[in-house]
C-alpha cells in the first residue's frame, strides 16, 4: 500500500486535474456545516509555505494528507493547488476553517483556495500561482461570481498578512483571474481583444509550432478542444471560427 494519499476521484475543469479526497462527514478536522446561505458568495485566497517534499510526491498531497490525518492543526481549506497538483478535500456547498473568524463571513460564505508558494520568484512559485488563479476563475465562474468576489484571507481577518507571496502584486493576480475568466467566455480569443479572428488564429498557430509563447489565460483561449495543449488542430478551429464571423 502506497504512504500517500489515493484520490477517490479525479476529474478536469479548462484543463486544470483535480483530485477529491473529501474530509469524512462527521469528522472533527472541518466544521460539518453548509454554508451561510445555502450557496458559495465568495473565494477566498490564502498562501501557505512550500514544504520539503518525500520523494515521490508534492506539496499539494503532502498537506491533503496531513489535513486528512489530523496534522493541520485544525485547519481545513476546500482547495490545495502548487506548480504540479491540486487536491480538493471539502465540498463546495460546506464550510471550512480557514479564515479564522469562527462562524463568520469568511468561514461561512467563501470556498478557500490555498495557494503553495515558497515566496522566491521561482519558475515553480509562477505556476503554482497561476494555477491558483486559474482555480479561482473555474469557481468564481461555476458560481456565477463576479471579480469583486474574489477575497484575500486578510479581507476576512485584517490581522492575517495572508496571502503573503501574492499580496504585494494583489492586483496582478486578480488581472490573471480575470484574464482566466475572459479565456473561458470567449474561446479562439488568443490575443483577448474581445474576439476570435484570423490573427488570433495565426497565433495560436505561431505557439503551436513553437515561436510564439503564450500566457496561461491566452493558451487556455487558443486550446479550442480542450486537451491541455495548443495544436495546428486549435489554430484551425480558430479560423474555422473567425470567418465564420463569431
Ligand atoms: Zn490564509
Amino acid at each position: 500500500m502506497s504512504k500517500f494519499l489515493t484520490p477517490d476521484k479525479i476529474r478536469h475543469e479548462y484543463g486544470l486535474e483535480i483530485k477529491e479526497k473529501l474530509i469524512p462527514d462527521g469528522s472533527k478536522y472541518k466544521p460539518n456545516r453548509k454554508l451561510m446561505r445555502g450557496k458559495v458568495e465568495y473565494i477566498t485566497i490564502h498562501n501557505t509555505a512550500d514544504i520539503d517534499e518525500a520523494e515521490g510526491t508534492n506539496d499539494a498531497e503532502q498537506y491533503a494528507r496531513a489535513t486528512l490525518n489530523g496534522n493541520m492543526g485544525g485547519v481545513s481549506v476546500h482547495y490545495y493547488i502548487d506548480e504540479t497538483d491540486c487536491w480538493q478535500l471539502l465540498r463546495e456547498d460546506e464550510m471550512g476553517y480557514h479564515a479564522a473568524d469562527g462562524f463568520g463571513p469568511g468561514n461561512g460564505t467563501s470556498l478557500a483556495i490555498e495557494i503553495i508558494m515558497k515566496g522566491d520568484k521561482s519558475k515553480d512559485d509562477k505556476a503554482a500561482e497561476d494555477r491558483g488563479a486559474l482555480l479561482a476563475a473555474i469557481l468564481l465562474r461555476k458560481h456565477g461570481l463576479a471579480i469583486t468576489r474574489l477575497k484575500t484571507h486578510r479581507d476576512w481577518y485584517p490581522k492575517k498578512y495572508c496571502p503573503a507571496y501574492i499580496l504585494p502584486h494583489w492586483n496582478d493576480f486578480v488581472k490573471r483571474v480575470m484574464d482566466y475568466t475572459h479565456a473561458m467566455d470567449h474561446p479562439g480569443d488568443v490575443d483577448m481583444d474581445g474576439k476570435a479572428t484570423t490573427k488570433d488564429a495565426r497565433l495560436a498557430l505561431r505557439a503551436a509550432i513553437g515561436l510564439q509563447k503564450l500566457t496561461g489565460p491566452q493558451a487556455l483561449a487558443a486550446d479550442m478542444d480542450g486537451d491541455g495543449k495548443v495544436t495546428t488542430k486549435d489554430a484551425r478551429a480558430i479560423l474555422k471560427l473567425s470567418v465564420g464571423g463569431k
